[in-house]
């Protein structure tokens, strides 16, 4: 069974940028959403007993467990995003590096992300995560799809589904990007 994460800090934390609201439905209803409905579909199957990354691994290109694959796709990716917010002090010395030799520095990485993101169509996510090679790149998944299965070990991630941003910023998809990257995420 899968546990829905505690949130790393208080639902109104993040005003004025991320409204209480907000984070009450996204974390309380759409993530818990899926942590329930993902529980609900390995319940009394081989998946039962697996890690959430094994159950993502496992699904990954299974059309007959696409419902499955995806719910676990979105808890995956949340327990990312919460942990997102703030990672700037977290990035080891390793990453930092590496966002210079092969981003061209925090300031590019910074506008790649906006970019990535302002002009993603549709529901998913924009990541920094670091190929097979070790190198870092940015990329972008759709809905619940994430790095893990092409290969990539994610570092950290912007949810760009309008249910992150839509209260606060409407269509105004940019301007959440905007302060996410310079706000939330503290680069
Ligand atoms: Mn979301």
């Amino acid at each position: 069974m899968f546990k829905l994460m505690e949130l790393p800090f208080k639902e109104d934390a993040l005003e004025p940028y991320i409204s209480a609201e907000t984070i009450s439905y996204h974390y309380g209803k759409h993530h818990k959403g899926y942590v329930d409905k993902a529980n609900e579909l390995i319940a009394g199957t081989e998946f039962q007993d697996l890690t959430l990354e094994e159950v993502i691994e496992e699904t990954y290109n299974h059309p007959d467990q696409q419902t499955l694959y995806n719910n676990a796709g979105q808890v995956y990716n949340h327990n990312i995003y919460w942990e997102s917010i703030g990672v700037g002090g977290r990035l080891n010395d390793d990453v930092k590096k590496k966002i210079e030799s092969d981003l061209g520095g925090m300031e590019a990485l910074k506008k790649e992300l906006i970019d990535k993101a302002a002009t993603f169509f549709g529901s998913g996510w924009v990541w920094l995560a670091e190929n097979k090679d070790g190198k870092l790149e940015v990329l972008t998944t759709k809905n619940g799809d994430t790095p893990l299965v092409l290969g990539f070990t994610p570092i950290f991630n912007m949810d760009v589904w309008e249910h992150a941003y839509y209260l606060d910023y409407q269509n105004r998809k940019k301007d959440y990007a905007e302060v996410f990257v310079s706000q939330l995420l503290k680069l």
